[in-house]
């Protein structure tokens, strides 16, 4: 692009006709200084003026809306109150408005003002009457006195009104908007839908029909995705291409020696994961695989497997968990497993005496450890491997593509990675923030696991609650659990605190039975003290904050109170109801509420309805959007302008492979007719992604 026209698109706002030196630092205050900015202001929402009629075509009781200029108001006190009348000439006719109790909307009301009404409309005569209809403000100045058939609506600061902007983005929309490069070859646009970008950022402020709009929001919306994933397969093609690992292959003798240290089947889902796992480890090139598994999916034997494959093979696994608990109880696992075979397993932990965490590193570092197992902490500090073959990270829902852990050992070659997650994430997610990733799913349970029967209770039901469970405590020999939000002490909220709850119970309902606390502030030793006596049995009601969430395995363990449950969200409440049903018999889970709003309400409904994980993450997604549930920002992608992953769910497939398939054809995107998006690219997200030198 020519310097001068950068220089005409940078020019100052204050500088465009109708903005001047107030204006201009009104709109500087919402960060649009230069005239390109305020291309890209685009509308938050928009007045469609295309389903509006004349009055002599109004129906009775049907929703429609008319457009005219204020005649003449009135108040009267009626039976009803204070009730305000308006007069709107629509030209061939009026039409009147009526508001009870609404005295302040007077306050809006000027002659010859331009006005929509939206409303059911009734004939009484002489007039159409519209009972509080929703009512519009088209313009307060003359020049705008024909609408257009949708009119923008922009987010706006205070003396910056709609049609002051409107009229500004008239005045300059035609010069500036062809004065746009546009990134997107030729026959690319064609191929795929596009509007070109003059036509598409001329419509998406002033859109003459809906169709017209449906293809300038696709524009940008593809255009915003298709970005993001032209990096994120340039990223998938350098670690294919610059990272090199050792092959870890298997053979029979490996795989028939694995399988006899499980005392059960694998399940039609775990063999399907672990052959795409060991196609990954015996290449050259480093795996790079999210394996998806509901809650219990059983992906646990899956890690095991392939840690056995790095060992048999002659190098080293490292298993990492998020927390503690975990990471002591992936050991046992292990160790049970494992018991009476030649591979070395070795705790890698917070709280290691300075002696023993010497000797562990000592026998990491010569090779004597086969599978390290420790807290994602570990990655942190410098750990001498000797041969790293494999990474397992579990639970890894939190963190992205970005802050994905580079762990290398002393040799050259870099580790095989497996991640593991039980929150099932919807696919427009998992290509957005997993998108340089090779998906494995697991779905549905081993054999064996039961299922949880959820019920929402109300308050008045908590006696016979808690009656229930002392029952199954008594006569069944069951376990416990209490789940209660973290509340911080200022917050004014209703929720029922841990401390609370438990001096509640352990005096009250649970009196004479032996109950525990565990929180996440406790120390290692507490807690683990705790988790142990619980899974011995000491403990019989384990009043918890979600530190139980991810993973924790007892599976005596089979009835679960979740307090307060309208402060979880939807996966979350999943993962926690994951932890029962893991024995013999189906499990219990009743949620109580302190306050819930509609949105809760609806979010507890659809969790007691299925325990299908992914069912849940569909919905969560639909009722939280994307923006919240799986905030891109947290996985380290900065946020969309446009693009929602939720309702463009479909762009985002078309997106990506569109983008697979232009990096398949051009690696370096070298070719100069795609020399603007790989800058685009790279200005966007060379640094997140970590793209170096592209080409
Ligand atoms: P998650 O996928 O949630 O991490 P785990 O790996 O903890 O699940 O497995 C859940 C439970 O299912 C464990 O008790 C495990 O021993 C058991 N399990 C795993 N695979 C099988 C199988 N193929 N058959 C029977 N039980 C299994
Ligand atoms: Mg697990």
């Amino acid at each position: 692009m020519s310097s001068e026209i950068v220089d005409f698109l940078r020019t100052p706002v204050q500088f465009l006709k109708g903005v001047g030196s107030f204006r201009g630092e009104r709109l500087n205050r919402m960060g649009i200084s230069r005239a390109f900015d305020l291309l890209f202001n685009f509308p938050r929402d928009y007045l469609d003026l295309t389903d509006r009629c004349e009055v002599n075509q109004l129906e009775e009781g049907k929703i429609q809306t008319v457009v005219g200029s204020i005649d003449s108001w009135e108040s009267q006190l009626t039976r009803r109150g204070q009730m305000q009348a308006l007069f709107v000439n629509c030209g061939n006719g009026f039409v009147k408005a009526i508001w009870f109790k609404m005295p302040f909307i007077v306050r809006e009301f000027a002659r010859d003002r331009r006005v929509m009404l939206t409303g059911k409309p009734k004939f009484d005569h002489p007039f159409w009457v519209m009972m509080h209809p929703q009512i519009t403000y088209l313009s307060d100045n003359d020049d705008e006195a024909e609408p257009e058939s949708f009119l923008p609506i922009y987010s706006l600061t205070e003396g910056i009104k709609q049609h002051h902007l409107r009229k500004i983005m008239r005045e300059m929309l035609p010069a500036y908007a062809s004065k746009l490069e546009e990134v997107f070859p030729q026959d690319f646009l064609i191929r795929h839908q596009l509007l070109p970008i003059e036509n598409a950022v001329k419509a998406i402020h002033f859109p003459t029909s809906k169709e017209e709009l449906f293809f300038a929001k696709r524009r940008f919306v593809y255009q915003e995705l298709f970005i993001l994933q032209l990096g994120l397969a340039i990223r998938r093609l350098q670690h294919r291409t610059k990272l090199k690992a050792t092959p870890l292959p298997t053979n029979r003798t490996i795989d028939v020696r694995i399988r006899q240290r499980f005392s059960f089947q694998l399940t039609e889902s775990q063999e399907k994961a672990i052959k795409e796992i060991l196609d990954d480890m015996s290449k050259a090139v480093p795996m790079n695989r999210l394996l998806q598994g509901d809650v219990g999916s059983g992906k646990t034997v899956v890690a095991i497997y392939a840690m056995l494959v790095a060992a048999a093979n002659g190098h080293q696994a490292v298993f990492m968990a998020p927390t503690e608990i975990l990471a002591r109880q992936h050991l046992r696992t292990i160790n049970r497993i494992l018991e009476n075979s030649r591979v070395n397993v070795v705790p890698l932990l917070g709280g290691q005496r300075p002696t023993e965490r010497a000797s562990i590193l000592q026998e990491i570092a010569t090779g004597a450890a086969n599978i390290i197992v420790g807290t994602q902490a570990i990655v942190a500090s410098e750990i001498p491997f000797q041969k790293l073959g494999l990474v397992v990270i579990d639970e890894q829902h939190k963190f992205g593509v970005m802050q994905r852990a580079a762990l290398k050992s002393n040799e050259k070659f870099d580790p095989h990675y497996l991640v593991m997650t039980a929150t099932p994430i919807p696919r427009s997610v998992a290509m957005t923030v997993f998108g340089d990733l090779d998906v494995s799913v697991m779905r549905g349970l081993p054999p064996g696991r039961q299922k949880v029967i959820t019920y929402i209770s109300n308050p008045e039901d908590r006696t016979k609650w808690w009656d229930f469970v002392t029952r199954k405590i008594r006569e069944n020999r069951w376990q416990a659990y209490v789940v209660v939000p973290l509340v911080e002490e200022s917050e004014n909220f209703d929720a029922r605190s841990l401390n609370e709850v438990y001096e509640q119970l352990s005096n009250g309902e649970f009196a004479g039975f032996k109950i525990g606390i565990l929180h996440g502030r406790m120390s290692t030793e507490e807690k683990d003290r705790i988790m142990f006596d619980f899974r011995t049995g000491e403990i019989e009601i384990l009043v918890a904050t979600t530190v139980i969430e991810v993973g924790v395995d007892v599976p005596n363990a089979n009835i679960m109170t979740i307090e307060s449950a309208e402060r979880f969200g939807l996966s979350q409440l999943h993962q926690l109801r994951g932890r029962i049903g893991r024995g013999k018999k189906p499990g219990y889970c009743t949620v109580f509420t302190s306050s819930p709003n509609e949105e809760s309400q609806k979010r507890l409904k659809v969790f007691a309805s299925t325990s299908d994980g992914f069912k849940l993450a569909e919905e969560d997604l639909k009722i939280r959007g994307a923006g919240d549930l799986f905030g891109t920002q947290q996985h380290g992608i900065p946020p969309f302008k446009i693009a929602d992953l939720v309702r463009d769910r479909e762009i985002v497939d078309e997106a990506r492979r569109d983008a697979i398939d232009m990096v398949t054809s051009d690696p370096g995107l070298a070719n100069p007719e795609h020399a603007k998006l790989r800058r685009q690219m790279l200005k966007r997200y060379g640094t997140v992604l970590n793209l170096g030198d592209v080409g």
